[in-house]
């Protein structure tokens, strides 16, 4: 098996609902996205899939949520709560749909440099 991974980033607004502490406020976060995939068939090239086309993907996905205030921008986010644990379950939920030639395995979503969610099934 073989397992890909590949990295985006975001910058967007949120507060935590049923929280108490300073993130029930309005705040903003750069956001690490590593998305990764597992494949087991390689071409005659070498390669599986082409890191180019899962960056798109997951582009795609991280370009709706940029500078974007997630708990009234996103529909998704209007029932859940815009934690890490949460960002990350939408990604991968996302990914899933549009990534057909490799297995979507986990999502971790940094908010910051020493705090990660990772979501996987
Ligand atoms: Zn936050």
């Amino acid at each position: 098996m073989y397992e890909l991974m590949v990295k985006d980033t975001f910058a967007a607004a949120h507060n935590l609902r049923d929280y108490k502490g300073k993130c029930e406020r309005v705040h903003g976060h750069n956001y690490t996205v590593m998305a990764y995939f597992e494949t087991a068939v390689l071409g005659k090239n070498g390669l599986s899939v082409d890191f180019t086309i899962l960056k798109k993907y997951l582009r795609k996905i991280t370009d709706t949520l940029d500078h974007r205030n997630l708990n009234s921008d996103i529909a998704f986010f209007e029932k859940n709560n815009t934690s890490t644990e949460n960002i990350a379950a939408y990604i991968y939920h996302e990914l899933k749909k549009k990534v057909k030639n490799a297995a979507v395995k986990k999502v971790a979503v940094f908010e910051s440099e020493n705090s990660m969610a990772a979501y996987y099934e």
